[in-house]
């Protein structure tokens, strides 16, 4: 499964996975409503599933931190 992770707000690409491991729990979106589905996850033929997150700069500057989960982080893969 390939996956691209990119800041709604400014557009840069956070992350790209590409692991046969990875599926909507890994991911965390398998709790997302449908609504919530349709406005952060899309499909392209070449980048795979694409989410739209929030980087760490713009995460920092909207006031989200570590500890308050609030958008959608790549997985930890160890
Ligand atoms: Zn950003």
């Amino acid at each position: 499964m390939k996956v691209t992770y990119i800041c709604d707000c400014c557009g840069v690409t956070i992350d790209n996975l590409e692991d046969p491991r990875l599926n909507e729990e890994k991911l965390g979106i398998n709790t997302l409503t449908p609504e919530e589905r349709e406005d952060i996850i899309k499909y392209d033929d070449n980048n795979g599933l694409i989410i739209y997150s929030l980087c760490d700069q713009c995460g920092e500057e909207m006031g989200f931190d570590d500890s308050r989960l609030e958008y959608i982080k790549p997985p930890e893969l160890h």
